[in-house]
């Protein structure tokens, strides 16, 4: 199938579910994110800092770009001045960064707070109580210009479904604990991203509103 033909397959998949569909464009030439464009994709993830900063300028300024690869906050000024979402948000360092840098620009990032659900100890992301003890800092209270509006996550890669979806609860469970116990009065706090190539059919079930694919669009990344 042709990246419009698989972008419009997926987009029936999602239709009527929670999910949004982000495009996970690394590696990849930007003709084959104008594909993805003309697709009517609009959300496009990418995990190093200078690539996306070369893309953005190229595509329409509708696109709105997601990082999802962990972030030094030494780059966060190369796309501070467009990023939509910063779904790898894994310290409080890195959100004050992010709050500085947005208010040079006059604007406001949003941020997911990644979580660390997989067995792997090679994935990262935040502990429950790592990112209780950033919401409860008076140094996160006072940050303006960057807006958290969700968690992100990364099941192990295992071909085993009760592994992959037992960690997607885990995360939805963290997100509903956070939802109720700070963000009960914001609506902007409403995503779940979950779910990649592999695993994104199990992440809809489990009521992800982000997923992020990329080889199931592109083929494999070489
Ligand atoms: C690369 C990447 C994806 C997309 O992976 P695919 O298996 O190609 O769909 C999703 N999320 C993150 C964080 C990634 O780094």
């Amino acid at each position: 199938m042709s990246i419009v033909q698989t972008i419009a397959a997926l987009e029936a998949e999602l239709a009527g579910t929670a999910a949004r569909l982000v495009v996970v464009t690394k590696t990849h030439p930007v003709e084959r994110l104008r594909e993805a464009y003309a697709a009517g994709a609009r959300l496009f993830g990418e995990n190093r800092v200078q690539e996306m900063a070369a893309k953005q300028p190229v595509l329409p300024a509708d696109v709105e770009w997601h990082q999802i690869g962990q972030l030094q906050t030494n780059k966060v000024k190369y796309l501070a001045a467009f990023v939509h979402t910063v779904q790898s948000v894994d310290s409080l360092r890195l959100l004050q960064e992010l709050d500085k840098q947005a208010a040079k620009h006059q604007r406001v990032i949003n941020g997911l707070l990644q979580f660390h659900i997989a067995q792997e100890e090679t994935k990262t992301g935040l502990t429950l109580l790592e990112a209780e003890e950033i919401l409860q800092s008076p140094a996160y209270q006072q940050l303006r210009h960057v807006r958290l509006t969700g968690v992100m996550g990364i099941a192990t890669y295992t071909p085993d479904e009760a592994v992959v979806r037992a960690e997607f609860r885990q995360l939805r469970q963290y997100f509903e604990h956070l939802k109720a116990g700070y963000f009960a009065d914001q609506p902007q706090f409403k995503e779940l991203s979950m779910g990649m190539s592999a695993d994104y059919a199990l992440a809809v079930a489990e009521g992800s509103t982000l997923i992020r694919v990329g080889s199931a669009i592109f083929g494999s990344r070489t």
